[in-house]
């Protein structure tokens, strides 16, 4: 058993409570919260963790939406819309993915972890990033990627998409958890959405979709147009509202949604909205309704995205990005929702008890150190300031920098 005290603890719950000079008992999970007094008499052979008289405790990031695979990525891509930025990921695709080795992705892992981040929703594309995320301590979640477009070449795409799923399969642990991604409605037919959903549904698996992103992608689902059409030479092969309901019943992060007019059509059970906004701005030419979603009643998180559309992969630079550019909230509102949707409802979304710090949850969270505050500014003034954790505790355990 483990102790530890701070002066703030974000507790990152509903009511979004700040409690202030308390400690709490861990384990794997969290165990108590009381006086640090009080805990060392009913756990006296508990190590005390040292922390400093400024601290602050909140539970860990979740980044549910990265791709490690392009993380040798900077300067190389172009920006502006969705096609300049497609045509550059296309001819540099093979250069970026063996720049983009294990150790590179580890040490990509290590930043996310020293700016406090301990889960992730990696979307894989190729498996060349497997070894780096079950090797790197952080929890996992692994969203094999799937797509294609032309029917002939379905069963080669599925040869090639087991071979990565199984080889995640045989890694799986309590930290890494395989999960399947059906890459957009633009880019992976009929077929081989069913074949990923019946195995998602098969091994009771999380389901990740890229979803209406760019101008590109709308103009093309909804009016068989543009970029795309041109691309494929033919009419896309989902309806939006087919496409969605191919997810029924199934927990389902749907990753971007610029572009979807119709949140009605999600099922606030099942599924989620992961929000991207630097990514967004780099690539989508519009801004993410947040207010509305919210609004809607639907979960929405923050996520990255990968180095192939971002600058950086801390979800604190991430906040500071939305600080900015949703300025329909208030400022100090904002700033607490945005820890929320880095922490409590991407867990809800994942199915994972983490989140928030309250017992019987997973010991996820990490210590910073900050300056002096009013209560009020906490929030705003944390997200504006902080940069790299003290201390970063997953699943109980100290992570080593
Ligand atoms: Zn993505």
């Amino acid at each position: 058993v483990y102790l530890i005290k701070a002066e703030n603890l974000l507790i990152c719950n509903e009511k979004f409570e700040l409690v202030k000079n308390k400690a709490f008992a861990f384990k794997e999970t969290i165990l108590e919260f009381d006086s640090l007094e009080n805990l060392r008499v009913k756990y006296p052979n508990a190590t005390l963790i040292k922390t400093a008289k400024n601290s602050l405790i909140i539970p860990a990031f979740i980044n549910p939406h990265t791709h490690l695979e392009f993380s040798a990525n900077a300067y190389t891509l172009a920006f502006g819309n969705f096609s300049i930025w497609l045509k550059s990921v296309l001819n540099n695709r093979v250069e970026l993915n063996a720049g983009a080795k294990t150790d590179l992705i580890l040490n990509v892992l290590k930043a996310m972890q020293k700016t406090g981040t301990a889960t992730i929703g990696e979307i894989s594309s190729f498996g060349s990033d497997l070894k780096a995320c079950v090797q790197s301590g952080m929890r996992v979640i692994f969203f094999n990627e799937i797509l294609g477009l032309n029917p002939n070449q379905n069963e080669e795409k599925k040869i090639e998409f087991l071979k990565r799923f199984k080889a995640s399969l045989k890694e799986q642990n309590p930290l890494f958890i395989p999960a399947i991604s059906i890459h957009s409605a633009y880019s992976t037919n009929s077929e081989l959405c069913h074949f990923a959903l019946n195995l998602a549904q098969k091994h009771k698996m999380l389901l990740s979709t890229h979803f209406l992103e760019s101008k590109e992608e709308n103009l093309y689902l909804r009016k068989s147009k543009g970029m795309f059409f041109k691309m494929f030479q033919q009419a896309p092969l989902h309806k939006i509202e087919d496409f969605i309901k191919l997810f029924e019943g199934q927990r389902t992060l749907f990753t971007h949604c610029v572009y979807l007019k119709e949140l009605q059509w999600l099922d606030k059970n099942f599924h989620s909205i992961t929000h991207c906004a630097f990514s967004n701005r780099l690539l989508s030419q519009k801004s993410f309704a947040l207010k509305q979603a919210l609004e809607n009643g639907l979960n929405v998180h923050l996520g990255t995205d990968g180095l192939s559309s971002n600058i950086s992969l801390s979800m604190l630079d991430e906040m500071r990005v939305n600080l900015l550019i949703h300025k329909d909230f208030d400022l100090l509102k904002l700033a607490k929702e945005l820890l929320l949707m880095s922490t409590l409802y991407p867990a809800r979304a994942l199915g994972l008890n983490l989140g928030s710090l309250e017992v019987g949850k997973s010991a996820d969270f990490s210590v910073f150190e900050i300056g002096q505050t009013e209560d009020e500014q906490l929030a705003l003034q944390f997200i504006l300031n902080a940069k790299e954790v003290k201390k970063l505790f997953i699943k109980g355990k100290e992570c080593k920098f």
